[in-house]
């Protein structure tokens, strides 16, 4: 009997520390860094002629980013640069929809995107 006491302690005390770690995580936001830029921006170019996508991270594109400005192309060099947002199922990059606001479907694998 007391070995099944001694298991279930462990269990709940497993359970905790796995609720503790979530709210720690999500308390520090360890995903965004230098003053709220996340640390990888997917860059997309607008440029129908060029249409590439692009990562950087956060401490590549704070010297970059002028007058917040994002940098230009690194393909066509034109400054047609938009932030993208990644689909959290698909991985792809997707254009955001008005206002840096989410699309709420991905373009490109069709699933319902979370907030
Ligand atoms: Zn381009
Ligand atoms: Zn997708």
């Amino acid at each position: 009997m007391q070995k099944t006491a001694a298991i279930k302690i462990i269990g709940a005390l497993l359970c905790f520390a796995a609720a503790g770690f979530f709210v720690i995580r999500s308390l520090n936001g360890s995903e965004t860094t230098h003053e709220g830029l996340p640390e990888k921006t997917v860059l997309l170019c607008r440029n129908p002629d060029c249409g590439g996508s692009f990562e950087m991270s956060a401490s590549k594109l704070k010297p970059q980013l002028v007058e917040g400005k994002l940098p230009p192309c690194p393909r066509c060099g034109q400054r047609t640069t938009v932030r993208g947002h990644v689909c959290p199922f698909c991985k792809e990059p997707y254009l955001p929809v008005g206002h840096g606001s989410r699309a709420k479907v991905c373009p490109n694998c069709g699933k319902d995107i979370p907030p």
